[in-house]
C-alpha cells in the first residue's frame, strides 16, 4: 500500500520560527512531528487551542509515568495491524502517517514511527483474519490516518472488505477533513461511496478547525451519502470549557457532522499536560444536555485501561429511592420519575 503525496512542513512564520528552537528538536526526535500548511495557518499566537495540539511541548518528554499503549492494543492484536477486543467489530491499523501528528495521540507509540503503511502481506493476514471469524461485522479503518493512503491502496483494501459477506459496516477514523482538507477529492469521495454502509468518524477538538474549507469537505462526503461523526477528545487549556464545546458541537451539527464521542484523555505515555480531571468533562456533559440540541450532545467516554472497553459516563444526577427516581434537570431542577416493577413474563 502506499501514501499519497507528501504535504507536510509548513511555511507558516511563527513555527518556523519554534521549529529552530532546542525544545522542538528534543521533543520531535523522540515523538515526530508533522505539520500542514493548511493547519498551521490556523494558528494565530503560540499557545492558542491549534498551537497546543501540533507543536511539540517539553512535558512531552517529562511525562514518564505513564505506559506507552494503557489500552493493551498489542495484547489484542491476533495479526499485525488488527486490533479485536470487541466481539462483533475490529479496527484495522492501514497506516502510521498523519497529516498532523497531534500531541495528544493515543497512539503515539505508533504514529510516524517506521511510517510504512499496512503491506500486502500484512493486509492479506487481516482479511484471512476476519474472513475466519464470521462474528465480526464491523470494521473500523484507523492508524495513523487511513486517508493518508492513496485512492488505488484504499480500493484495494476497501474491495477486500467488502469481499467478505458477514462485514456489514465499514468506518473509516480520519482526522483529514480538520488537518488537510484538500485531501477530500470528487474522485476519493466517488470512490468511497462504491463501499457504502461506510461511516466516517472525524476528529475535531475546536471550533476554529470548523472552516470553510473543513466544512466544503464534509459536505462532499454527506454528499457521497457518508454519515458522518465526530470523536472529540478532551484537552485541558483547548477545549475544557463549556462554552468552546458548546461552539464546537453545535457548530458540527451546521456541517452535517453528529457529535459521536467525547474522549476522556487516555493514561498515554507523554500527554499528561492535557489530561483534565473527569469531573470537567461531567461538567461539561451538563453545560450541554438540555442546553443545545439532543443531537450536539456526545457521550463521554472513558476507555478503560487493560483493554476493558469504553464505558459512557453520565453526570450523577439520578437517586433511587426504592422505585422512586430523584433526577434533576438540566436547570437544576428536582424532579421525581417513578418507575414500575417488572413483571414476569
Ligand atoms: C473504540 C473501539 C472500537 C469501536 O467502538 P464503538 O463504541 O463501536 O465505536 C472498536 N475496537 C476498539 C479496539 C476500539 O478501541
Ligand atoms: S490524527 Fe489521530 S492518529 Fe493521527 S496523530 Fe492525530 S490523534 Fe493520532
Amino acid at each position: 500500500m502506499r501514501y499519497i503525496k507528501d504535504t507536510t512542513i509548513s511555511s507558516c512564520n511563527i513555527t518556523i520560527k519554534y521549529a529552530l528552537s532546542v525544545d522542538f528538536k528534543l521533543v520531535s526526535s523522540r515523538y515526530p512531528v508533522r505539520l500542514t500548511d493548511y493547519y498551521a495557518a490556523l494558528i494565530k499566537q503560540p499557545d492558542d487551542a491549534i498551537w497546543k495540539q501540533c507543536m511539540p511541548d517539553l512535558r512531552e518528554l517529562e511525562d514518564t509515568s505513564q505506559c506507552p499503549d494503557p489500552l493493551d492494543e498489542s495484547a489484542l492484536s491476533p495479526v499485525p495491524g488488527l486490533i479485536h477486543r470487541y466481539p462483533d467489530r475490529v479496527v484495522l491499523l492501514v497506516s502510521n502517517r498523519c497529516p498532523v501528528y497531534c500531541r495528544f495521540c493515543m497512539r503515539k507509540r505508533l504514529v510516524g514511527s517506521g511510517d510504512a503503511p499496512i503491506r500486502a502481506a500484512e493486509l492479506h493476514a487481516a482479511l484471512q483474519y476476519i474472513a475466519l471469524h464470521s462474528e465480526i461485522h464491523d470494521v473500523i479503518l484507523s492508524g495513523g490516518d487511513p486517508l493518508m493512503l492513496d485512492d488505488a491502496s484504499l480500493q484495494t483494501i476497501l474491495a477486500g472488505l467488502r469481499a467478505i459477506p458477514h462485514i456489514t459496516i465499514i468506518r473509516i477514523g480520519t482526522r483529514v477533513p480538520v488537518t488537510l482538507p484538500s485531501r477530500i477529492t470528487p474522485e476519493l469521495c466517488a470512490l468511497l461511496s462504491r463501499f457504502h454502509p461506510l461511516y466516517i468518524n472525524t476528529h475535531f477538538n475546536h471550533p476554529v478547525e470548523i472552516t470553510t474549507d473543513a466544512t466544503a469537505a464534509c459536505s462532499m462526503l454527506a454528499d457521497a451519502g457518508i454519515p458522518l461523526g465526530n470523536q472529540t477528545v478532551l484537552l485541558k487549556g483547548v477545549n475544557d470549557s463549556v462554552e468552546t464545546m458548546r461552539r464546537l458541537t453545535t457548530g458540527l451539527l451546521a456541517i452535517r457532522v453528529r457529535p459521536y464521542y467525547l474522549h476522556q484523555m487516555d493514561l498515554v505515555q507523554g500527554t499528561a499536560h492535557f489530561r483534565t480531571s473527569v469531573r470537567t468533562g461531567l461538567e461539561i456533559i451538563k453545560g450541554l444536555r438540555g442546553h443545545v440540541s439532543g443531537l450536539a450532545v456526545p457521550h463521554y467516554v472513558i476507555d478503560l485501561p487493560g483493554g476493558k472497553g469504553k464505558v459512557a459516563i453520565l453526570p450523577d444526577d439520578v437517586e433511587i429511592n426504592g422505585s422512586t427516581l430523584l433526577l434533576r434537570t438540566y436547570t437544576g431542577e428536582r424532579a421525581t420519575y417513578q418507575d414500575i416493577t417488572d413483571l414476569p413474563e
